[in-house]
């Protein structure tokens, strides 16, 4: 096929070319070569939009857990009112429990609450969880109380709060540890249920531009699942897992190796947790919170320094959580005893690395490991770190330019945060949180570098790089229609960007 539109950018450096031959989902040869090459029996597509672009990859995402469920209801940004309509439209017809998800009170107006009474009244008799956006809280009906042994008489640990009303009845709001007798009163997913959540979610990233991701905490017991999609050529996007570094299963994993046949699917990495999140104090710092407390590290110590120089001998490459400076040293200081030809060619990765210590960031370059990003989060997370962090703790956080020279991968940890790849663009560019107020944006990255993370830096992480990220040739033709061209568009206006792949039938 020859693909000709007046901009077809190749990759994040902003080249562009007004033509592509793409013969069996591969780009033969771009522009003047291209027109040259074409033949009649190659079909010619020139698609609207403003720029065709280099498919993007999320390098961070969950495609299961996390409440995931399929036909669960988005309630994200809607206020109290808005969501209940949804809840009755989505929700009429069917029994059992009813899943919704991303609820935000700091969308509701001053007088609006939503409270087991409200449920109650759409749903007297069937059960419903509303996941709150970060995960940390949920609100319930009446009847998931009760499925969940939950009375009046509830008293949660230390670890969790039961809100009440005046009159000191539970509203339905749980938070942390006062949410699990409901969690577990949930009937666990099924693998089926899971394969359809896999396939909901990846088609949203496909409507996002996105055609590669990485899969940051993959069970074991979905490994299957993956092969066999793959195997029956149905996975819907190039998938990288990385296993669960802790999970029963994991020997057998090991045992039969990295998996990367060069096709979509690969599962050649083992992912650990170095410490919790930023909003629940989970992350672990080198020193106290505002309010006390360093955080927690998740393991004991020596563990990570014994256990990846392990893997990464097995061929494995390794891809650790670490938010707080304390987690991210632990974890640079584990990657420190890999080989360093080891390193160069598995090339580790520390998810998040949200925050850290001057002394520490240049050993991302040094060391070579990938700094796996979420833009989106400073959105989220800057209204409210003043109040967890001081000043000289924000001023490491989310310090981006100093991660540089390394390898910067750019991913949303979907669903814990939008998985909009055009809003972690635009925030990346602009710092803006969700209070509109820029957070340190002498820490902004320009156009470039956050576009290669999106894209030839996902790639890299990935050890895709020769065929995904640009549209050079020789590169898979996966290929981005945007409304907007990147390059030019302020950040408002790539925020409001609309994307589509070209699909593979069309390029066949
Ligand atoms: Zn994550």
């Amino acid at each position: 096929m020859l693909l000709s539109h007046p901009r077809i950018y190749l990759d994040a450096t902003g080249e562009y070319t007004d033509s592509l031959l793409i013969r069996r989902n591969k780009v033969l040869a771009v522009g003047e070569d291209a027109r040259h090459a074409a033949t009649s029996q190659d079909p010619r597509l020139r698609p609207d939009g403003a720029c065709l672009f280099p498919a993007l990859g999320d390098a961070h995402i969950h495609l299961w857990g996390l409440g995931l469920r399929p036909g669960t209801i988005d309630l994200r940004g809607l206020d109290a009112d808005a969501a209940l309509d949804r809840l009755a439209d989505a929700a009429s017809g069917g029994d059992g429990w009813i899943y919704a998800t991303n609820l935000d009170e700091h969308h509701f107006s001053a007088d609006q609450q939503l409270t087991r009474r409200e449920l109650d009244r759409l749903f007297p008799t069937r059960p419903i969880r509303i996941q709150r956006v970060d995960r940390h809280a949920i609100w319930v009906n009446g009847e998931a109380l009760r499925r969940a042994g939950i009375d009046q008489h509830f008293q949660p640990g230390d670890d969790g709060h039961a809100a009440r009303d005046d009159s000191g009845e539970l509203t339905g709001l749980l938070v942390d540890g006062a949410m699990t007798p409901v969690l577990e009163a949930i009937p666990p997913t099924t693998l089926t249920e899971d394969r359809q959540s896999f396939l909901e979610a990846s088609e949203l990233l496909r409507q996002q531009g996105i055609a590669f991701c990485t899969v940051a905490r993959c069970p074991v017991a979905h490994i299957e699942m993956l092969k066999d999609l793959a195997d029956a050529g149905e996975l819907p996007l190039y998938v990288d897992a990385l296993v669960a570094g802790t999970d029963d299963g994991l020997e057998g994993v090991l045992r039969s190796g990295p998996f990367d046949d060069g096709g979509k699917l690969r599962i050649a990495g083992i992912k650990f947790y170095a410490d919790g999140a930023l909003g629940s104090a989970g992350a672990h710092l080198l020193s106290s919170y505002r309010r006390g407390g360093k955080g927690l590290a998740m393991h004991a110590p020596g563990f990570l320094k014994r256990r990846i120089p392990q893997l990464m001998k097995g061929g494995w490459q390794v891809a650790v959580h670490a938010i707080g400076d304390a987690a991210a040293r632990e974890v640079l200081d584990a990657f420190q005893d890999v080989p360093s030809q080891r390193r160069r060619q598995l090339r580790p990765r520390m998810e998040h690395a949200q925050m850290v210590d001057p002394v520490d960031a240049p050993r991302f370059d040094e060391l070579d490991v990938i700094a796996s990003i979420q833009p989106i989060h400073l959105r989220s997370d800057a209204p409210w770190a003043p109040t967890m962090l001081d000043d000289s703790q924000l001023s490491r956080l989310f310090a981006w330019r100093s991660l540089l020279p390394a390898a910067l991968a750019a991913g949303s940890d979907y669903p814990i945060d939008d998985l909009n790849p055009w809003h972690g663009i635009a925030t990346a560019m602009t710092r803006r949180g969700a209070d509109e107020n820029p957070f340190r944006p002498d820490h902004a990255l320009t156009r470039r570098e956050i576009l290669s993370a999106y894209t030839d830096g996902a790639a890299f992480a990935s050890h895709r790089e020769d065929y995904l990220g640009k549209l050079h040739p020789g590169f898979n033709a996966e290929v981005a229609i945007l409304d907007v061209d990147p390059f030019r568009a302020e950040p408002d206006e790539i925020w409001e960007t609309s994307a589509r792949l070209l699909s593979a039938e069309q390029v066949e």
